[in-house]
C-alpha cells in the first residue's frame, strides 16, 4: 500500500535564533497529524534526541565543513550552503518519495519531475536557505518560507535595498535621526545598514556602504522564490501599522502569522544547540518575585572587554539580583581573551548566577524574573514581551536595533543602553527598571499587558488561533 503520510520537510538555518522557531512549527505540525523530516547542516545541527519522532537528513559536505565558522565569515558560509547542499537535498527528495511510494499519482509525466508527485510533501525552509526553493521549483513540490523575525525588519531591509538602488547610500549623518518616510516610527538610524555588523567587515565594501556580496544575498532572501505562503512568528497587533499588508501586497501570497510560536508548541520542547545549565532556575527558585535581572546576548552578539567589564561594575553596583549568561567556547560571548574582573564571583557572591546557557524560556517565565537585559534577537524579545518582562535593550546587528525600537518607544515595555555606556550608565538603568519607581512601574505595567494580549491571540478565537487553523488548512490543501 502506498504510504498515505503528509510529510513536511523542514530546512532550518543553521543558526539557534532560525533552528528554535521552525522546530517549534514543526512540532505543532506534528500534533497536527503530518509527518516531519529534518535537513539540516551539520554546522549547528538540531539534536535528533529531542525530537525522537522526527526524521533527520544531514545535508553536511566537506568543503563546507571545513571552512572557518566565525560570525564574521557567516555570509560566506551560508552562500556556500545554499550552493553545495542543493544536489544532495534534491536527490534525496527524489528518493524519498519514491521510496515511499508518494502515490506516483502522475497522470501527466512532464507534470511531475522524476515521477515525484506534488502532493504529499511540503517543504517549509528558512529563506537563508533558498536552495530549498530552488529544489521545490524544480520538483514541483509546494514551498512555503518561514522568516523567524517582525515584518518591520523584512520592510526595513526592502528600505535599504530601495536606498542603494537609488543612490542615495551613505546616508549623510545629519540624516540618520530623521523618520523613514514608509517605516514610520522608525529612524534612518534604526535601519539594518550591513556597515553596523560586522559581517561587513570580510567582504569589500562598496562606496555606499554596502558589500556587494551582502547585497545579492538581501535581494535572494528578501525575495519569496516561488513560495506559495510566509509564516511568520510575529502579529498585526504588535507590528507597526501596515507593515504587514504593505509587504503582502507586495509579495502577493498570503501570510499566516503564529505568535508567539515558542508558546504554542509544547512546553517540554527542547531547541537549545548548547547544553542548558539547570542550576540556574534552582537559584532562581531561591530569590523574590520580580526581583532578577536576566543578562543574555543570545547565541551570537558579543561583548569587547570595556562593555564587559563596565557591565559587571554596573551589575555589581545597583544592588539588583541578577543572572548573566557569558557564553564560552565555540560561541564565546566575548570578543577576543576577555575576562571578568578579578574575584568578581566572590565580590558578588549569592546575589549573582553566572551560567554559560540558560534554559532562556523556563528563566522568563520565572516569577522571580523582573527584567531581561537583552540584544533585542527577535525570539529573545517575543520571549520575553510574552511573559510580561520588561527589558533592558543593547542591540548590535541585523535586526536588533528595530527590535530595540519596537520595545523602547513604540511599546514602551523597556529602555535603550546607549552604544557606549559605562558602569554608572549600567547602575543606573539597571535601578530605573528593577527598583519601585514611577518609571519602572509603568513599565512592568505595559510589559503585563502584552502578556496578556498574547494569552489573547492564543486562545480560541483569538489571532494566533485562528491563523495557526487556517495554516493548517492551507498546508492540507497542498497534498490534494
Ligand atoms: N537562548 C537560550 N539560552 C541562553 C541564551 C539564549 O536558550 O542562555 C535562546 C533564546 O531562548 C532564544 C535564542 O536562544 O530562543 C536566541 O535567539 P534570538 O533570536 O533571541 O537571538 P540570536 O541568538 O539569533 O541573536
Amino acid at each position: 500500500m502506498p504510504s498515505q503520510k503528509r510529510y513536511v520537510v523542514l530546512v532550518p538555518a543553521p543558526l539557534q535564533g532560525h533552528i528554535t522557531p521552525i522546530l517549534q512549527l514543526g512540532t505543532i505540525l506534528e500534533s497536527r497529524g503530518f509527518s516531519i523530516i529534518v535537513a539540516h547542516s551539520d554546522y549547528n545541527a538540531p539534536d535528533p534526541k529531542n525530537h525522537p519522532s522526527f526524521s533527520f537528513l544531514s545535508l553536511s559536505d566537506d568543503e563546507v565543513a571545513s571552512y572557518d565558522k566565525s560570525f564574521q565569515n557567516m555570509l560566506m558560509v551560508l552562500v556556500a550552503m545554499n550552493k553545495k547542499y542543493r544536489a544532495k537535498f534534491r536527490d534525496y527528495l527524489v528518493d524519498h518519495m519514491i521510496q515511499n511510494k508518494v502515490e506516483v499519482e502522475v497522470e501527466d509525466e512532464d507534470e511531475d519531475a522524476d515521477g515525484v508527485s506534488s502532493g504529499r510533501c511540503v517543504i517549509i525552509y528558512d529563506r537563508i536557505m533558498y536552495c530549498a526553493d530552488e529544489v521545490a521549483k524544480e520538483l514541483k513540490i509546494p514551498s512555503i518560507v518561514m522568516r523567524p523575525y517582525s515584518s518591520a525588519y523584512e520592510l526595513s531591509r526592502k528600505i535599504v535595498l530601495h536606498l542603494k538602488e537609488v543612490g542615495c547610500l551613505p546616508l549623510p549623518e545629519t540624516q540618520i535621526e530623521d523618520m523613514v518616510p514608509e517605516l514610520q516610527p522608525f529612524r534612518y538610524k534604526d535601519l539594518p545598514f550591513p556597515q553596523f555588523t560586522t559581517l561587513a567587515m570580510t567582504t569589500s565594501t562598496n562606496n555606499d556602504g554596502i558589500p556587494e556580496a551582502v547585497t545579492k544575498f538581501w535581494e535572494v532572501t528578501h525575495s519569496n522564490g516561488s513560495s506559495q505562503a510566509v509564516i511568520w512568528n510575529t502579529m498585526e497587533e504588535i507590528e507597526s501599522e501596515k507593515t504587514l499588508s504593505v509587504l503582502e501586497q507586495y509579495y502577493q501570497i498570503p501570510f499566516f502569522c503564529i505568535a508567539p510560536i515558542h508558546k504554542m508548541a509544547p512546553q517540554s520542547l527542547k531547541t537549545s544547540l548548547l547544553q542548558e545549565d539547570n542550576s540556574c532556575v534552582e537559584w532562581l527558585d531561591k530569590q523574590s518575585p520580580n526581583s532578577v535581572l536576566y543578562v543574555s546576548l543570545g547565541s551570537i552578539a558579543t561583548m569587547n572587554e570595556n562593555e564587559l567589564i563596565e557591565t559587571a561594575w554596573g551589575l555589581a553596583k545597583s544592588e539588583v539580583p541578577f543572572l548573566w549568561v557569558i557564553r564560552k567556547w565555540p560561541n564565546d560571548m566575548m570578543k577576543g581573551n576577555v575576562k571578568l574582573p578579578d574575584h568578581f564571583e566572590e565580590i558578588i557572591g549569592e546575589r549573582g548566577k553566572i551560567v554559560v546557557w540558560a534554559p532562556q524560556k523556563e528563566v522568563l517565565a520565572h516569577s522571580a524574573v523582573g527584567g531581561f537585559w537583552s540584544h533585542c534577537g527577535w525570539n529573545s524579545t517575543m520571549e520575553s514581551i510574552s511573559e510580561g518582562v520588561p527589558m533592558i535593550c543593547k542591540p548590535s546587528f541585523s535586526d536588533q536595533r528595530i527590535n530595540a525600537r519596537y520595545v523602547t518607544d513604540i511599546w514602551k515595555v523597556g529602555l535603550q543602553l546607549e552604544r557606549s555606556f559605562d558602569r554608572g550608565d549600567v547602575e543606573t538603568i539597571v535601578r530605573r527598571l528593577m527598583m519601585d519607581g514611577v518609571e519602572g512601574n509603568a513599565i512592568r505595567k505595559r510589559a503585563l499587558d502584552f502578556n496578556y494580549k498574547f494569552e489573547v491571540s492564543m486562545q480560541k478565537g483569538g489571532c494566533s488561533y485562528e491563523s495557526l487553523d487556517k495554516f493548517t488548512e492551507f498546508i492540507s490543501s497542498l497534498y490534494m
